[in-house]
C-alpha cells in the first residue's frame, strides 16, 4: 500500500509547493488542506455577507448544504472545485487571507470538512498538507512531518509567491498576515495547529526547496 503522509507546520513554510513534488516523486496524490478553509472563506465572501459586509456566520453554516466540494487530479495535485468552479487563483487573494483563519477556527466549518479530507485518503496513497493533519485529520498517518522557519523567511517567501501570481503584495502587510494567522490557528480550541507528538520537525529557514524535500524523503524510503 502507498503511504499516507501528514505535512503541518506555520503558514508559508513550503508545506505545499514541497508536497506536490513529493507526490509526483512518489507516485501519490497532493492534497493543499489551506485551500478547503480558503475556498469556504471565498464561498462567505460572495454569498454570505451582512448588511455591514462583515461574513454572517450563521447564514455561512446553513448555506453549507449548497456547497459541493469535488477534487481533479491534475499532475498528481487535487485540484478543488467549488460548486464546479476552479477557484484556485481567487482563494489566493488577500481577502481570503485576510479572513480564512476566523472561518477555520469554526468548529460547524472544520466538521464539515473533516469527512471529505478523510475520504481521500482511505486508499492510502496521499500526502497532505495543513495544520491539524497529523493530529486530528490522518492521526495514523505512515509518516508525520511539521515544517518551521523564520517569520521573515516565511514572509519572504509568501512575498515572492504572491507576485508570481500578479497580485499585488506588500511584505510588512504579508508579514502582519502571517503573524495574525499563525496565532489565531495556534490559540483555537478546537484542532489548533501543533505538532503531533509522533512528527519529525522540520526547520527550513537555511534550506532549499530540493534539501527540504530530500530530507523528508530519506525518511519516508527508509
Ligand atoms: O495553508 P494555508 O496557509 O493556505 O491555509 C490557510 C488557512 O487555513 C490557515 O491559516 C488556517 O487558518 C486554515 N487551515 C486550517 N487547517 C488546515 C489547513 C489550513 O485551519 N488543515
Amino acid at each position: 500500500k502507498k503511504p499516507v503522509i501528514a505535512i503541518d507546520g506555520y503558514s508559508s513554510t513550503g508545506k505545499s509547493s514541497i508536497s506536490k513534488i513529493i507526490a509526483q516523486k512518489l507516485g501519490i496524490v497532493h492534497l493543499d488542506t489551506g485551500a478547503l478553509y480558503r475556498g469556504i472563506t471565498w464561498f462567505a465572501l460572495q454569498n454570505c455577507l451582512d448588511d455591514h459586509d462583515n461574513i454572517d456566520l450563521q447564514l455561512l453554516f446553513s448555506s453549507f448544504s449548497m456547497i459541493e466540494l469535488e477534487f481533479k487530479n491534475v499532475e498528481s495535485e487535487l485540484v478543488l472545485y467549488l460548486n464546479h468552479i476552479n477557484i484556485s487563483k481567487e482563494i489566493r487573494t488577500n481577502e481570503v487571507s485576510e479572513n480564512v483563519s476566523l472561518i477555520a477556527k469554526q468548529k460547524e466549518v472544520r466538521d464539515f470538512l473533516l469527512e471529505s479530507q478523510r475520504n481521500l485518503a482511505e486508499k492510502g496513497g496521499i500526502i497532505m498538507d495543513g495544520r491539524d493533519i497529523g493530529t486530528v485529520v490522518l492521526p495514523n498517518a505512515d509518516f508525520k512531518f511539521f515544517l518551521t522557519a523564520s517569520i521573515d523567511e516565511r514572509s519572504k517567501r509568501r512575498y515572492h509567491e504572491l507576485i508570481s501570481l500578479g497580485i499585488e503584495a506588500d511584505l510588512q502587510q504579508v508579514k502582519d498576515n502571517l503573524i495574525a494567522r499563525d496565532r489565531i490557528d495556534s490559540e483555537r480550541e478546537i484542532a489548533p495547529l501543533r505538532k503531533a507528538d509522533d512528527a519529525t520537525v522540520i526547520n527550513n529557514t537555511d534550506l532549499t526547496k530540493k534539501e527540504t524535500i530530500e530530507m523528508i524523503l530519506s525518511y519516508v524510503k527508509n
